[in-house]
């Protein structure tokens, strides 16, 4: 399967990719937990995007597209893949589109996790991260079950330095103005799904992995 997941900064893709990811066995590839790394590893890659990450802006199209189509050739995207924060513009969704269309391929679906604006400053400001394995607990919502470590590798969680309340407001608008445009784009292809972000985060799986199911049978 090759899957995208759309929604706004916080509607919870990352939390989905994870148990998306284990349930059907594709990897998940974040484009922002490969800038993170790059970030963290000090490369030249990493210096560049975090000039703008730390803003909120987007890292422009060619490094992120240049990545994306490197990460492709790794052997494990054999079998698809879960593309989470990747495609961001409609020039990155062609850029996907020509490359797999190159291979005689395309994607299966596009599923938006829809949230209202009001939720989203709440969930990241609330968002502790695991910065060896990806993982994305929440204070409130999606504690960590022992407190401050990660369940999945037990590394201590912390805090996006980009999910401070005045970087979140900028990615919104981003989100808004650069990303939005995407949904218009998957749904003309009939390739989107839609699914209600504001539900139980295991309500959430329930219906992407129904959904995935029906398309995996086509
Ligand atoms: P994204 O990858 O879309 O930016 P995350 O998956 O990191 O979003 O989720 C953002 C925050 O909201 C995290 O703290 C996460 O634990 C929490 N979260 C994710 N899904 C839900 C949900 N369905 N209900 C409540 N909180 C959620
Ligand atoms: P995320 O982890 O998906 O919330 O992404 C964090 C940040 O990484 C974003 O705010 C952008 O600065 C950058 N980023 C991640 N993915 C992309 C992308 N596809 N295009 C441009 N910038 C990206």
């Amino acid at each position: 399967m090759k899957i995208i997941l759309l929604g706004p900064p916080g509607a919870g893709k990352g939390t989905q990719a994870k148990l998306i990811s284990e349930k059907y066995s594709i990897p998940h590839i974040s484009t922002g937990d490969i800038f993170r790394k790059n970030i963290s590893e000090k490369t030249q890659l990493g210096i560049k995007a975090k000039e703008y990450m730390d803003k909120g802006l987007l890292v422009p199209d060619e490094l992120t597209i240049d990545l994306v189509n490197d990460r492709f050739t790794n052997d494990d995207c054999k079998n698809g893949f879960l593309l989470d924060g990747f495609p961001r513009t409609v020039k990155q969704a062609e850029a996907l589109e020509n490359f797999l269309k190159a291979k005689g391929e395309g994607i299966d679906t596009a599923l938006l996790i829809e949230v209202p604006g009001s939720y989203i400053l709440d969930r990241m400001t609330g968002r502790r991260v695991c910065p060896s394995c990806g993982a994305s607990y929440h204070i409130k919502f999606n504690p960590p079950k022992v407190d401050g470590l990660c369940d999945l590798c037990g590394s201590a969680v912390v805090q996006r330095k980009d999910d401070s309340e005045e970087t979140v407001k900028e990615r919104i608008d981003v989100y808004e103005k650069q990303t939005q445009p995407l949904v218009d784009f998957y749904k003309q292809k009939n390739q989107l799904f839609v699914v209600d972000g504001t539900q139980l985060i295991d309500e959430v799986f329930k219906i992407i992995s129904n959904h995935i199911e029906i398309e995996g049978n086509k």
